[in-house]
């Protein structure tokens, strides 16, 4: 009976070891924008070690999403443009962002002044030290709303 007890145990303990693991770090990312169609940072860096991203995105203006709706979309920087110009295709309905694109890597809703949203991603998709950048997709704002997006 004692030797059932300890294996029970061992067993357990391996349990809860694999557990961990395999346990999710999330890592939280903040980018302010404003009536001014800016972000207030060009680069945002993501540790290698995080399986996750929480990006929350704060629209610090008062224009309505309709006339300065900003979102934050990831995409590798290679493809940063025809994202952009498919975008733009989906419209206004479409929030701006091609349904099914496979090119974006993640992407938050589109929001207007005093609006905040967020969005988690998995970094299983990303590659250390890839090329990335993320953008707002909002017709004419991808020039000025861009910046690097650091994975590794
Ligand atoms: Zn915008």
């Amino acid at each position: 009976m004692k030797t059932n007890t300890l294996w029970v145990s061992l067993i357990l303990m391996a349990g809860g070891a694999m557990a961990q693991g395999a346990s999710a770090k999330t890592c939280a990312l903040e980018i302010s924008s404003s009536d001014g169609m800016r972000y207030d940072k060009t680069e945002l860096k993501v540790d290698a070690s995080c399986t996750e991203v929480r990006l929350t995105l704060i629209h610090a203006g008062k224009l309505a999403a309709s006339i300065m709706g900003h979102n934050w979309v990831l995409a590798k920087t290679a493809d940063v443009a025809a994202v952009a110009s498919d975008g733009i295709k989906a419209g206004a309905a479409g929030e701006y962002i091609a349904a099914a694109d496979k090119r974006t890597i993640a992407h938050t809703r589109l929001i207007g002044g005093g609006q905040t949203t967020s969005v988690t991603f998995s970094t299983k998709g990303l590659t250390k030290g890839g090329d990335y950048s993320f953008f707002c997709s909002f017709p004419g704002h991808s020039s000025l709303m861009k910046g690097r997006f650091f994975f590794g």
